[in-house]
């Protein structure tokens, strides 16, 4: 983790008491960016509210949604696959 994102977090640790008080406190300067699979807001957050499955053997997250919500702002966005990560 490098040192601009270790800031990050402690920020939004500092922000929110607890992980239900991390949602936007308005969606007025929201977008909608779904399409392109993306890591990184454009508020800066690299944090993204999303619906999951874990495994009930292993605990990995066994499947999730590719809509999701960045933490921060409320933006829509893509969640990556590790297919999207793959050079072709
Ligand atoms: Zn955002």
């Amino acid at each position: 983790m490098g040192t601009l994102q270790r800031e990050r977090v402690a920020l939004m640790v500092r922000r929110y008491k607890s992980i239900y008080d991390m949602k936007p406190s308005s969606y007025e300067n929201a977008m909608d960016l779904r399409g392109n699979p993306t890591t990184v807001c454009p508020c800066g957050c690299v944090v993204w509210v999303l619906k999951v499955q874990f495994d009930s053997d292993s605990g990995d997250i066994a499947m999730y949604f590719l809509d999701m919500e960045c933490a921060m702002c409320g933006t829509r966005a893509t969640a990556p696959t590790p297919i999207d990560s793959m050079e072709v």
